[in-house]
């Protein structure tokens, strides 16, 4: 299954805002909005994650 993957290193998963602002080093996440820090990889393996899930039509969350 195949996901748009333009977005999933830029978006907050806790408050899902979008900025490329957001991704201040190649490994490093952090949300200019909610101030949100998580490592770059394990945001991008949510939000893929999560859009697959959406896709399906089964995201529990
Ligand atoms: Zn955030």
């Amino acid at each position: 299954m195949a996901v748009d993957p333009r977005n999933t290193s830029r978006r907050c998963p806790k408050c899902g805002h979008i900025a490329k602002e957001n991704r201040t080093a190649q490994e490093k996440f952090h949300c200019i909005a909610c101030g949100h820090n998580a490592h770059a990889d394990t945001v991008g393996a949510v939000n893929v994650l999560r859009a697959g899930l959406v896709r399906r039509e089964a995201a529990p969350a």
